[in-house]
């Protein structure tokens, strides 16, 4: 996608603090990180968002939070975190390709589930 961030990022057009990757997966540092550890997950692969995974692409998910794991791991969160995907406008959606948030490092409280 020629006018994607995420994209951009992924190709490196755009500088990011890359904590993972491979061959469906790029990991990088939220530039407005909401607790001590905040790392956005990515598949390689433009889906707008968790509305347009199907029986086709879902893999693409999978390699997502197997990813997830080992970074978890990697960052030493090793008494829990949360993983967060926002999806449209409801949602708060504001970079329409798919990722999760990979928020820890603190207790993160109870609101928002
Ligand atoms: P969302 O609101 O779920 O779409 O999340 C988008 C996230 O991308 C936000 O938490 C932003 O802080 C983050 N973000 C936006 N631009 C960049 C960037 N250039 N590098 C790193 N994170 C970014
Ligand atoms: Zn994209």
């Amino acid at each position: 996608m020629d006018d994607c961030l995420f994209c951009k990022i992924i190709a490196g057009e755009i500088p990011s603090t890359k904590v993972y990757e491979d061959e469906y997966v790029y990991a990088f540092r939220d530039i407005n990180p909401q607790a001590p550890v905040h790392v956005l997950v990515v598949p390689k692969e433009h889906i707008a968002c968790a509305d347009e995974v199907n029986e086709s692409n879902s893999i693409w998910v999978a390699r997502c939070y197997e990813a997830i794991a080992k970074i978890a791991k990697a960052e030493g969160l090793t008494n829990g975190y949360r993983v967060i995907n926002n999806c449209g406008e409801d949602g708060g959606q504001t970079v329409m390709h798919l990722h999760f948030h990979l928020l820890g490092g603190t207790w993160l409280g109870m609101n928002i589930i």
